[in-house]
């Protein structure tokens, strides 16, 4: 394999065509979810099997679903498997992960469904919870003390600069964190983690307790960027438990816990709202002293969305753009114009100002919680999570001549009368 392409992903049709301007709500109705024969619910198959686990697990490699569970296994991505050294592949242009992605695993997977995830609980019917694709690629499974011992003895060459784990939801999940976390902060002292947590099974005192065990920063995966694409994608829409007001709640409760620049909330663009509904959820967390992580809408092979078109990069660099205004320069939505349909039409910033931001590259780059490297570059830089290698939506690393001259371009279409190239 020359890169982080999983085989069995097709790359849609549909990347050529790039002339749309936004993703309209109306077309970004996900599918109904099939029926699931009741032995393959709730992890049924694997669990009748009962394959006792030995070792590293890669998914897809025709052996059956070993009986795995967090805390004593946990998934990884395989860009972290890579650069772990516990799998072996190339990575177009980029040689490692900066951050150590760490799932929660459990034969009856997440008891949620939200409609753009390849985790969702409706794939019971297809495909066992550990074999199953998430941001476009396999997620091993882990001997969890194996990777400490690995990571503790610097077995990674330096190379995380931050680990994260992953709740998904699970009755275990809570617990089975804080077990995590708590190893981790004992034995290595040198690599900070994040939580992508779980709202729906969360308190405030579930989020107290993960900031006293050590964790250093919070992060909420919203998705959403409006409450009725929220309820569409991962309410009741799509019979998923979670709610907009929750996954707020505990947004709020981050912010007061774990103070300014400690916790964010992830976004994810093209799903039917407006730049306007995008950008100003970015600015409402910043309000709060956080930070957004973007990930440009792909339709995730076996999702309830994966017959839909992605972001159009138009729309995706002009919001990437805004986010990096408002997160990284002091920038704020009231200063930027907007159409009737709520699309963005002018930054608000002066040219040269604009031009320096662009020419930097940094606000095309993967956005997320970051390393060692500087504030505003991200340590999780999910090698090809939302895009494939011939159509980058967000930079692994940073962006040469080229790439600038591309997003330019990019860009340019995406403005009326154009801003960017020339
Ligand atoms: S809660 Fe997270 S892991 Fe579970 S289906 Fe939704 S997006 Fe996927």
């Amino acid at each position: 394999m020359s890169c982080l392409e999983m085989p069995r992903q097709p790359v849609p049709n549909f990347l050529d065509k790039q002339e749309r301007d936004f993703n309209a709500p109306e077309t970004m109705q996900p599918r109904a979810p099939g029926e699931i024969p009741a032995e393959a619910k709730n992890g049924g198959r694997v669990k009748a099997q009962d394959v006792a686990p030995e070792g590293v697990y890669l998914p897809n490699y025709n052996f059956l679903t070993p009986n795995m569970r967090s805390p004593e296994y946990v998934q990884m991505s395989t860009a972290a498997a890579i650069t772990l050294g516990v799998m072996k592949g190339l990575m177009h242009r980029t040689s490692c992960t900066r951050c150590l992605n760490l799932l929660l695993t459990y034969p009856e997977g997440c008891r949620a469904n939200c409609a753009y995830c390849g985790l969702a609980r409706h794939r019971e019917a297809e495909r066992n919870y550990a074999d199953r694709n998430f941001i476009r690629v396999d997620w091993p499974a882990v001997p969890y003390d194996q990777v400490i011992d690995i990571v503790a003895a610097g077995g990674d060459g330096g190379r995380f600069h931050r680990m994260c784990i992953s709740m998904i939801t699970h009755p275990r999940s809570d617990d089975d964190t804080r077990v995590v976390l708590k190893k981790w902060v004992e034995r290595v002292k040198h690599v900070p983690v994040s939580i992508l947590s779980n709202p729906t099974t969360m308190t405030r005192l579930d989020v107290q307790e993960l900031y006293d065990i050590g964790a250093e920063i919070f992060t909420v995966a919203l998705d959403a960027c409006n409450r009725e694409v929220f309820d569409r994608t991962r309410g009741r829409g799509v019979q998923s438990p979670h709610s907009w007001d929750k996954y707020w709640e505990i947004i709020h409760a981050a912010a007061e816990i774990f103070g300014p620049e400690r916790f964010g909330a992830h976004l994810i663009v093209g799903m039917g709202e407006s730049d306007h509904d995008v950008i100003s959820q970015v600015q409402r967390i910043r309000d709060l002293g956080g930070h957004s992580h973007m990930f440009a809408f792909f339709p995730e092979k076996g999702s309830l969305m994966d017959h839909l078109p992605p972001v159009p990069r138009p729309q995706w660099r002009r919001v990437q753009v805004a986010r990096y205004l408002i997160d990284y320069r002091g920038h704020h939505i009231d200063r930027m114009r907007f159409d009737e349909t709520g699309q963005l039409v002018d930054f608000g910033v002066a040219k040269d100002d604009l031009d320096e931001v662009i020419d930097a590259g940094t606000a095309f780059r993967t956005s997320g919680c970051p390393g060692k490297e500087a504030t505003d570059i991200s340590a999780c830089d999910r090698p090809y999570g939302d895009s494939p290698v011939r159509d980058i939506a967000s930079y692994p690393f940073k962006l040469n001549r080229q790439d600038i001259r591309k997003v330019r371009r990019q860009l340019d279409k995406g403005m009326p009368g154009g801003c960017c190239e020339g």
